[in-house]
């Protein structure tokens, strides 16, 4: 295994594989991944299975289980984020924190 930037891992292990944010109310299915709520539910809305959109794993039912533990971590990482990426976007980075800044995209992800 490479290293890796340590700071990188954990923002991915922190970000949507859906919508690449932070998780936003972030669930976990039984195959342990994890998904902000209204990416996993928007994402099962269009599809005929119930799979996870990581390792394909499928599901009989919807079965979404609040992971809290992940969603205090995301919470204490928004801070972090503008730190470690101030440099790289300065001027087209918005933080979506209050809901001024997310029209970008359709839905609420
Ligand atoms: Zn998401
Ligand atoms: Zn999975």
């Amino acid at each position: 295994m490479a290293a890796t930037n340590p700071a990188k891992t954990l923002q991915d292990e922190m970000s949507c594989p859906i919508c690449l944010e932070y998780f936003k109310d972030p669930v976990m299915l039984d195959c342990d991944h994890n998904f902000c709520r209204a990416c996993i539910t928007q994402y099962w809305e269009g599809s005929q299975t119930l799979s996870c959109p990581q390792c394909r794993q499928t599901y009989p039912e919807k079965n979404l289980r609040p992971n809290r533990q992940l969603r205090n971590i995301v919470e204490a990482a928004r801070g972090l984020r503008l730190t470690w990426t101030k440099g790289l976007q300065t001027g087209r980075f918005r933080p979506h924190t209050t809901g001024d800044a997310t029209n970008l995209t359709p839905g609420r992800c």
